[in-house]
């Protein structure tokens, strides 16, 4: 039987996502029975190709018009959508800008930190990402078909999702699978 084919990527992340995906451990092992990575932030390619895979995974949210972009390739490219991540189901922690202006958190981040050099400006380029005024969760800018919130989700949770969909069955939530700590 063909292997499912998975691909994954971020956006506006810590990474912390993706980390629980690899300390998903064995069962990692056991999937690449039934699926072949096509594609991740951790592997030679980056993106997903251009032939298409059966899942995506989206990491993180949409902060900028690189991460839109980057967005809906992935969407454009994959049957099912997985949001990962509280960044990408609700904002997470990258939304907690959005009670500032976005030209605030600039100067700030690049002006007036305790560890900022002197002088140092706000790097204006077209080659540079736009941030956008507000934060915004994946579900915002593409059809997304399974969440898995959590910050980051824990790996037995990621583990329990990717196996049900690689044997057809829909993932269901329990109380145990949505307790974090
Ligand atoms: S949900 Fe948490 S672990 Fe995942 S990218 Fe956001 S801050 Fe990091």
């Amino acid at each position: 039987m063909a292997k499912l084919t998975l691909c994954s990527d971020w956006l506006d992340v810590c990474s912390g996502c993706h980390m629980s995906l690899l300390d998903i451990d064995e069962v990692l092992v056991a999937l690449l029975d039934s699926v072949q990575l096509l594609s991740t932030p951790i592997t030679d390619l980056k993106h997903p190709p251009e032939e298409g895979a059966d899942i995506g995974i989206l990491t993180g949210a949409v902060s900028n018009d690189h991460q839109e972009a980057v967005a809906k390739r992935m969407r454009e490219r994959v049957k099912i959508l997985i949001s990962m991540g509280d960044c990408s189901v609700f904002g997470g922690i990258c939304a907690m800008r959005n009670f500032f202006d976005a030209e605030q958190v600039l100067q700030y981040a690049y002006t007036e930190t305790d560890s900022t050099a002197p002088g140092q400006q706000v790097p204006r380029s077209p080659e540079i990402a736009k941030l956008y005024p507000k934060v915004r969760p994946l579900r915002d800018v593409v059809k997304v078909d399974y969440y898995i919130p959590g910050c980051p989700p824990s790996a037995n949770t990621i583990a329990y999702v990717l196996t049900e969909l690689v044997a057809g069955r829909e993932p269901k939530w329990t109380d145990e699978l949505l307790r974090y700590g």
